[in-house]
């Protein structure tokens, strides 16, 4: 099967914009920038979702993820950041190679995650509440 984007950047096979790289995850410069800085710390190993990602690889990344928020709101001049990780392509999730995507953020720069809230009804929440605490408590 021929190897997704992520994993030949991983491999070196493609280059890319590298911020920091050990072992186990690789943090670049994302190609098409929400705002500038804008990064991406990918585990190297090819999973799709969060849901596959091995123990290890994703404390790493969640540090990563971390450190690189830090230097890219000091060197930008951020006034905050978002983290985002899109799972399944209903998400937005383009490239099917678990990454997180750390977005440095000014008020008023026209970036916006237009969410959409809604509100239970009757028995709905305690129902689902119900439901998903019983599936953790088997895990
Ligand atoms: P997704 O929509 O999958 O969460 O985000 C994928 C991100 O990867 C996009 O923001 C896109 O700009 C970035 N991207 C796709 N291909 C490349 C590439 O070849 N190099 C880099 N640096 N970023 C890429
Ligand atoms: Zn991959």
């Amino acid at each position: 099967m021929e190897k997704c984007i992520f994993c030949r950047i991983a491999e070196g096979d493609i280059p890319c914009a590298a911020l920091t790289e050990s072992e186990r995850v690789i943090s670049f410069l994302d190609i098409n920038p929400v705002n500038h800085g804008h990064a991406l710390v990918v585990p190297k190993v090819h999973v799709e979702s969060l849901t596959e990602a091995l123990s290890q690889d994703l404390q790493e990344s969640v540090l990563t993820v971390q450190k690189v928020a830090r230097a890219c709101v000091e060197v930008t001049g951020a006034e905050g950041f978002n983290v985002l990780q899109n799972n399944g392509r209903c998400s937005g999730q383009e490239v099917p190679h678990l990454h997180f995507h750390v977005i440095p953020r000014w008020a008023g720069d026209g970036f916006s995650l237009g969410w959409r809230q809604g509100r239970y009804k009757d028995a709905e929440m305690e129902d689902l509440r119900r439901r998903i605490a019983g599936k953790l408590r088997r895990v």
